[in-house]
């Protein structure tokens, strides 16, 4: 076991709720606090304390990530009408990764964990496709509306200074439906700054996509504010890494990347991120088998499990089962956590032991202990799939 690594300075801890907070206890305990000096600050994102608390505590974590520079964060409830009568709550709270996302500003990367047993679907990827999605506006903040017949539609953006501008959309020739949204520069700037930020940290290639030759002035702007912010901010700084920039369309990205061996940074639009992480993510056999990490563009990184709370599985616990689930997202959003603070503290020894930690992790898998979620697909399969103890029992060997 050696000597207790020490810590410099704390991480923010977000602790979140059922399953996965069981997992959270148990890796902790388990996993690093018999090797490290574990420096945290503790907020409780449990559904529980955030209703005590009003949810004051998930602006408090989302500030201490951003004072602090590292955050690591449980999943947790997103609150309804279902869990509102489960946990006697008294107000529905908004998603705290919402909450937290609006404090960071930030853009979410997610990069699918490859096993030797488990193929991709697409034969050619031999290494992770990392997905950057711009989290902000698009269709996620747009108007619609439904028309019952003919008539004119336009846009019109009236200036705070009363200045107008208007265009018009359509001349509707009978009943249909009409769309607008809207994104900012601001949030574009952002967005790419986190993008470039990301590649140059993983030593990525990063390309970018949209479709503007069709979309003009929207997609465009896009086009060129992410040319600008790396023309006048990262040139110089991904040529020293040798990281290539390449912009394309969005159609010519689709289908260079099936073709591809994988390996690169792929910023994405909001809508077009939401859509390609889940092919990739399906591509790979199990939402625990991701890392996600929320890049701020002042370089505030929040790690997190990328997956649910696994409620089914929390309720089978409680009724005293030994569920079967997979911490590997969890174990990695920690090392995460670790190596970035020791990168940022200038302390190798901690950033070597959140390598060692990955590396169990993944000998552990590779040797074929795993968990039910990866047992169903791997070949060949495994004797039998572990519980979630097991599991970590196997890495704690393997790390001792
Ligand atoms: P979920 O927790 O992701 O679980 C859905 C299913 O996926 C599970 O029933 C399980 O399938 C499988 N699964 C997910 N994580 C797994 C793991 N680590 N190991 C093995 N299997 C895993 O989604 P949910 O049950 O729909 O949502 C539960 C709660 O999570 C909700 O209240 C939601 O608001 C919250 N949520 C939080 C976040 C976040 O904080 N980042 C993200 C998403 C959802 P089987 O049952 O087939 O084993
Ligand atoms: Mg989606």
């Amino acid at each position: 076991m050696g000597t207790t690594i020490e810590m410099k300075n704390p991480i923010a801890e977000l602790d979140g709720d059922e399953m996965c907070r069981v997992l959270w206890a148990l890796v902790k305990e388990q996993l690093i606090i018999p090797s490290v000096n574990l420096k945290t600050e503790y907020y409780d994102l449990g559904i529980e304390n955030r209703d005590a608390t009003d949810d004051r505590v998930s602006a408090e974590a989302g500030a201490a990530i951003k004072r602090l520079g590292v955050g690591v964060k449980c999943a947790t409830i997103t609150s309804n009408a279902a869990r509102r009568a489960e946990y006697n709550l008294k107000a529905l709270h908004p998603s705290p990764n919402g909450t937290i996302r609006a404090i960071l500003d930030g853009t979410v990367f997610r990069k699918p964990i490859i096993l030797s047993g488990i193929r991709p679907t697409v034969s050619t990827w031999k290494k992770p496709i990392v997905i950057g999605r711009h989290a902000y506006g698009d269709v996620y903040k747009a108007a619609e509306m439904t028309v019952p017949g003919p008539g004119k539609v336009e846009l019109v953006y009236t200036g705070t200074d009363g200045q107008e501008q208007r265009k018009t959309v359509a001349e509707m020739r009978g009943p249909g439906i009409i769309q607008g949204m809207h994104n900012l520069d601001e949030s574009i700037v952002n967005f790419a700054r986190s993008c470039f930020l990301y590649a140059l940290e993983e030593k990525l290639p990063i390309w970018f996509a949209a479709k503007d030759t069709v979309s003009k002035i929207y997609d465009g702007r896009f086009k060129e504010l992410f040319n600008q912010v790396y023309e006048t901010e990262f040139k110089e700084q991904c040529r020293e890494a040798g990281i290539n920039y390449f912009y394309t369309l969005i159609d010519d990205a689709g289908a260079r990347l099936v073709q591809s061996e994988g390996g690169m940074l792929w910023a994405c639009k909001n809508y077009d991120g939401d859509v390609m992480s889940d092919i990739v993510a399906s591509a790979t056999g199990s939402v625990a088998m991701m890392t996600s990490v929320l890049v701020s563009p002042t370089g505030a990184v929040e790690y997190e499990a990328a997956h649910g709370t696994v409620q089914q599985h929390y309720y089978r616990w409680k009724r005293g089962e030994k569920p079967s689930t997979n911490s590997t997202a969890v174990i990695l959003a920690w090392t995460g956590a670790l190596a970035k603070r020791a990168e940022l503290d200038n302390t190798p020894e901690l950033g070597a032991f959140a390598g060692r930690l990955e590396g169990a992790v993944m000998e552990t898998l590779e040797a074929g202990e795993m968990t039910g979620d990866l047992a169903r697909i791997a070949s060949p399969a495994p004797a039998r799939p572990l519980d979630s103890w097991e599991f970590i029992e196997a890495v704690a060997k393997r790390l001792r």
